[in-house]
């Protein structure tokens, strides 16, 4: 492929061109400018005066726009591999055209070099596998981003929660003024104590916040001066959707779960909400093209602030990624003043429905069981009453979203099915229903999502990173079998995708693929998590492809190679289907192109001329 890159260049004439990368910095610098703006850092003026200067110069750039090249060759065709479509019926062919940013035939090289024209240019795939761009259904790439102003201290880092106190106080964090921590898992961290509390933290400093974001994102632990600056008091009550742990006594532990709670510890944390989220999402999207994603559903747009930032993101050029949004129903008023609605955008960046939540994590014990956790009384939290969570889908509905309902425990996803049936009752039609995460499952459970056609997306990770832990200390080894049945799905017919679930997890796509088919769990190489739940190599290539296409309303314009569709796709070095299982994840992406651009490797010509 590093040939045929270069004979694509060499056919285009272009070479390397210093001025390419001159453009792209000054895009980055104007780009922070423009958020340092918003922010009411900069000043219009310089924006405006920094940008007319970017304008010119990149025009000037010694560089061949889409409309300047040659005739013809916007017309590609890729030969002499395999072309694997991912259609319903799986077809296969050896030979693909493209014609601008669309797919324009399939078929032997004969058919399709007939079709594209003797002016098109060609590319010897030489064995190599052409299959849809990769879709990782649910994703964080803003919050995520500015996590990284957080130290980890998880368990990769530090084997009990003792260690990893230790480490707090000898090393603050990234800024002096604030003790930020990420990542503390007391599902996988040993810990000698019963909880952890503000008064731990307080030890680490009682000069400065201290605040500890625990794995999979749905708690935190806070010390004494950050509660204080929350107001939070033995006479605070809870929010409907959020717990502050207390003491016998009825004073605040210092741990917030919830939601209401964490985005509003998060909304005080000055260098979380001051990190420069724009280029940290530009240099993001590099790192994700390099593993083969071409779009991603954003799994909760928190503010209209954060969707302009998305529409600017899209806009500049220098995040190729596609976006399919969902907006946070806890921001409901927000959006209804804003006028911003699902169904906005375009086939770069769109909005399509709603985010809720019926509980939190697992990993957490925060995740709503029908039966209390291993050793515990406590069966999790609901995000949602039952009748708040009925109405959510019925009016998110009803204002013509798709609903992405958040649900880890069985009892969550009852809650979730059930507000779903309600709906249809009540004779609303839910758009395509998605149950996010859906990790705890009951087989009654899943014949109902069959009935119900509700699809699920699962966070992979959970298997991988988590699975010991389950059947250690979250579950029991009879309870860890229910985690992510993908194979049980598979039997029954009800879609499912995989997802990240970023930054809970960084599992690249054909790393998730591995571990459905798989089941390998990284903490205990010796266990295989319930290996009947192993989904086949062509769900799992699917639950990357066609079935998060659809279940982010795309599946017109993706998830499969289909003439008329986006040219979105990548080029693998091997056909997934014909590697050992546990070698998926090493499989090397070769390229990857999103609306007929090679965006990885990136050559300065593609970078240029959008
Ligand atoms: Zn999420």
């Amino acid at each position: 492929m590093e040939k045929a890159n270069k004979a694509l260049l060499l056919k285009r004439g272009i070479g390397l061109r210093p001025s390419a990368y001159a453009c792209r910095l000054f895009e980055i610098i104007a780009g922070q400018l423009y958020i340092s703006e918003n922010r009411g850092v900069g000043s219009n003026f310089l924006l405006f005066f920094f940008s007319c200067v970017v304008s010119a110069a990149c025009q000037g750039a010694d560089h061949l726009t889409a409309d300047e090249l040659p005739l013809g060759q916007d017309t590609t065709v890729f030969f002499g591999g395999t072309i694997l479509t991912l259609d319903k019926d799986f077809s296969e062919f050896d030979s693909m055209a493209i014609k601008g940013n669309r797919i324009l035939a399939l078929g032997n090289d004969a058919g399709v070099s007939k079709i594209a024209g003797n002016e098109a240019m060609r590319i010897d795939l030489a064995g190599q596998t052409v299959m849809p761009g990769f879709i990782d259904a649910h994703a964080h790439p803003m919050t995520g981003v500015a996590t990284s102003v957080f130290t980890d201290v998880g368990i990769t880092r530090f084997r009990s929660v003792e260690m990893a106190l230790s480490f707090m106080s000898r090393h603050p964090s990234v800024s002096e003024d604030w003790y930020l921590f990420i990542g503390l898992d007391l599902a996988t961290q040993d810990f000698q104590e019963s909880k952890l509390t503000r008064f731990h933290l307080d030890a680490v400093s009682s000069a400065v916040p201290v605040v500890v974001w625990h794995a999979g994102g749905h708690r935190m632990t806070v010390n004494s001066l950050m509660l204080e600056r929350l107001n939070i008091t033995s006479a605070t009550e809870d929010p409907a959707d959020s717990e502050y742990g207390r003491f016998e006594d009825g004073s605040p532990d210092g741990n917030l779960a919830g939601l209401t709670a964490l985005v509003s510890a998060l909304s005080q944390i000055d260098p979380y909400q001051k990190f420069d989220r724009f280029s940290g999402a530009i240099g993001l999207a590099d790192e994700w093209v390099r593993h083969g994603i071409t779009t991603i559903g954003l799994a909760s747009v928190g503010s209209p602030d954060d969707w302009r930032m998305i529409e600017r993101l899209s806009a500049s050029g220098l995040f190729p990624i596609r976006t399919r949004s969902y907006l946070l129903w806890h921001a409901l008023e927000q959006w209804k003043l804003s006028g911003i609605a699902p169904g906005q955008g375009d086939a770069r960046a769109r909005i399509v429905g709603w985010k809720i939540a019926a509980d939190g994590s697992n990993q957490a014990f925060t995740g709503l069981q029908r039966d209390p956790y291993l050793g515990k009384q406590s069966r999790g939290m609901a995000y949602m009453t039952q009748e708040a969570l009925t109405a959510a889908i019925s009016e998110g509905t009803l204002m013509g979203g798709q609903m992405a309902m958040h649900g880890n425990g069985d009892a969550g996803i009852d809650n979730i099915i059930a507000g779903v049936e309600a709906a249809r009752i009540g004779g609303l039609d839910p758009i395509r229903p998605r149950i996010e995460h859906c990790s705890m499952i009951q087989d009654d459970q899943i014949s109902k999502l069959k009935e119900s056609d509700i699809s699920c997306s699962f966070l992979i990770a959970h298997v991988s990173n988590w699975g010991s832990a389950f059947r250690d200390r979250v579950f029991g080894r009879e309870k860890a079998q229910l985690l992510d049945r993908a194979g049980s799905f598979e039997r029954a017919g009800v879609p499912f995708s995989l997802h990240s679930d970023y930054p809970v997890s960084r599992l690249k796509p054909l790393g998730m693929m591995q571990v459905a088919v798989t089941r390998e769990v990284t903490a205990d190489p010796n266990f295989t998590l319930a290996p009947r739940e192993r989904a086949s190599i062509e769900a799992a290539l699917k639950a990357v492809t066609s079935v998060p296409a659809k279940q982010l309303l795309s599946d017109d314009e993706l998830g499969s190679l289909e003439v008329g569709k986006l040219a979105d796709f990548v080029i693998l070095a091997e056909d997934p289907r014909t590697v050992s299982p546990n070698e998926l994840g090493a499989i090397e992406v070769l390229g990857t192109w999103i609306d007929g651009r090679q965006q990885y490797p990136r050559a300065p010509a593609e970078t240029e001329s959008n």
